[in-house]
């Protein structure tokens, strides 16, 4: 496994650096996010999805569970947060293992039923702007 650290000092820069990963994705794709509430996990994704072209503002699946978006890929952008403990088929393989990029935040959550082959990145607020991804 290997292991990158990036600090942040702004919400844009969190953003830039998920655009930056977006642009690099050239198909199916999963990326599990963890860290506590405030951490940057939306904001990053917000990132990602400008890197994948997609238009339409991306906020925070919590109460949905799951949005997708259409772009260069398609984006299902999954919140797992209220999944915690929830034993069942979930019916999330088909955009985990699917044709797009799947983004999921509080993956701890639902680790388990995840496949180990994916970029993994953890967030901590280091200060009031700065994060440590
Ligand atoms: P999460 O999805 O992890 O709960 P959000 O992305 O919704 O977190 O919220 C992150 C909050 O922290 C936002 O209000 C954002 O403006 C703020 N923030 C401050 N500095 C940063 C940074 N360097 N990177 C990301 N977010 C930051
Ligand atoms: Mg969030």
């Amino acid at each position: 496994m290997k292991e990158l650290r990036v600090v942040t000092y702004a919400p844009d820069q969190t953003r830039a650096l998920g655009k930056k990963l977006g642009s690099l994705i050239d198909g199916s794709f999963l990326i599990t996010l963890s860290g506590e509430l405030g951490a940057g996990k939306t904001t990053f994704t917000q990132g990602l999805a400008r890197g994948l072209e997609i238009t339409r503002n991306v906020t925070s699946p919590t109460f949905t569970l799951m949005k997708s978006y259409k772009g260069r890929l398609p984006l299902y952008h999954i919140d797992a947060y209220r999944l915690e403990d929830i034993d069942q088929d979930l019916g999330f393989e088909e955009y985990v293992d699917g044709d797009g990029v799947c983004v999921i935040e509080w993956s701890n959550f639902i680790e388990d039923v995840l496949p180990e082959e994916r970029l993994s990145i953890n967030l901590t607020i280091s200060d009031d702007d700065s994060r440590m991804l």
